[in-house]
């Protein structure tokens, strides 16, 4: 099988996910990186009135015409207007965010103002109509499309949501995904390790990875290379999950099963990527139509397993949590920088090295390598901030070349 460009990977399996379609009503306080099952149209204007963006004074602009100073007729607070109606040469003291009395039309700043005798106050700059203030609806008119369908809740969109006064949103509920690992030599944390064992490090860094994006996981732990074995359990994450992401086993080693048993048990949609690291990757779907499970088989590599869990799962998780294309097209954004230092790379696959990205002195985006860039090498992932994309077709690359960066987005960080 001829090695599958990533972006063709990326769109072939995209286009046969589903889209979620159960949903759940969830009080703001509970709905935090959830994803909106809802268009949110605003039930009201906010600012809901006129008021003031300054602490100073509320006048009619017009009353400038005949009136040098003005006389205080009151005070307006935030939360307690000022409910009268000022005569003409009167202002009303007026403190940010307070209602704007009626007839007002500009409001002029503290600091723009000289007493000018007992309650009486003179304005030292000029002024114009409706200055200081906050318009109704100006932040948000009532009846305008606030947050569409698929938009993720976070800091930033829960609270204008709280801002409008909703206080339940219809989400999709979480995606169920198990995870395991395959291997007769790995180990749990926390055992200790006999002869020719290693800890697995997979599982461990794709639950981290899941539960920053907020699914809901069902551990199967670490299974020995036994085909059997694999179907059993395979079996049962299909009945139990929406997804199964497996690690380990998918290569074509003597020991690598995966592959043989996802064909019996389903359909494998393509399962070698022309990416370094990262090659070997399965793709498919456990059982019948009726309860598909996603399946995704991560290369046994730790550092090829994190590479395409980024480049390939994480947006297939956006896609199967319902986030919307725009959330899609934004997830993973690239830019240019410039190498400080010679990169090796032989031309075939497509590269995904670890780097560090900084600004040098002269403002120019600069992207170094970090440590060895072998696939087995994952302690060079803490110090690098970004992946240096390399082009499948390019070769060595020396310094002061142009490249492509991806800074790790915040699930790497
Ligand atoms: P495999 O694809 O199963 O042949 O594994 C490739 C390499 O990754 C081997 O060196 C494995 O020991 C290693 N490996 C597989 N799974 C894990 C894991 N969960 N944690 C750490 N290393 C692993
Ligand atoms: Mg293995």
């Amino acid at each position: 099988m001829a090695l599958l460009p990533l972006n063709e990977a990326l769109a072939n399996m995209l286009a046969q996910l589903p889209t979620p379609t159960e949903t759940e009503t969830l009080s703001l306080n509970q709905a935090a990186n959830r994803v909106l099952a809802q268009d949110i149209i605003s039930p009201i204007n906010v600012p809901n009135f006129d008021n003031s963006a300054m602490d100073g004074y509320a006048i009619k602009l017009a009353d400038l015409d005949q009136f040098s100073t003005f006389t205080i007729a009151g005070k307006a607070f935030a939360g307690k207007p000022f409910e009268g109606e000022i005569k003409s040469g009167e202002c009303v003291r007026i403190m940010t965010g307070a209602m704007l009395p009626t007839d007002c039309d500009a409001v002029i700043m503290q600091e723009e103002t000289e007493q000018a005798g007992e309650n009486q106050i003179k304005f030292t700059n000029s002024i114009k109509l409706g200055q200081n203030i906050r318009r109704v609806g100006e932040d948000v008119a009532k009846g305008s499309l606030v947050l569409a369908k698929g938009s993720l809740l976070n800091v930033a969109s829960l609270p204008l949501l709280a801002s409008l006064g909703i206080a339940k949103v219809e989400v999709f509920k979480r995606t169920k995904v198990a995870i395991l690992s395959t291997g007769d030599e790995l180990v749990s944390v926390g055992k200790p390790l006999s002869t020719g064992q290693i800890y697995d490090t997979n599982r461990f860094a794709v639950r981290l990875m899941l539960e920053k994006l907020n699914c809901e996981i069902l551990d199967f732990g670490i299974l020995p290379d036994d085909p059997t074995i694999f179907e059993e359990t395979f079996v049962k994450a299909q009945q139990a999950a929406d997804v199964l992401i497996t690690s380990g086993g998918v290569s074509v080693g003597e020991a690598d099963f995966t592959k043989d048993v996802l064909e019996k048990l389903g359909k494998i949609a393509f399962w070698k990527i022309a990416i370094k690291p990262g090659k070997p990757f399965a793709f498919g779907f456990l059982g019948e139509s009726e309860k598909q499970t996603v399946f995704f088989g991560l290369p046994g590599n730790p550092v090829s397993a994190l590479v395409t869990f980024y480049q390939l799962v994480q947006p297939a998780l956006a896609r199967l949590s319902g986030l919307n294309d725009d959330y899609l097209a934004n997830l993973t954004p690239k830019m240019t920088a410039c190498a400080a230092t010679n990169l090796k790379k032989a031309a075939g696959r497509q590269d995904f090295q670890r780097g560090f990205y900084f600004i040098n002195e002269q403002g120019e985006l600069m992207v170094k390598p970090v440590g060895q860039q072998g696939s087995h090498i994952f302690s060079a992932f803490y110090e690098s901030n970004c992946f240096i994309v390399l082009e499948a077709e390019r070769g060595n690359v020396q310094a002061g070349e142009k490249v492509t960066i991806q800074p790790f987005n915040g699930l790497l960080r």
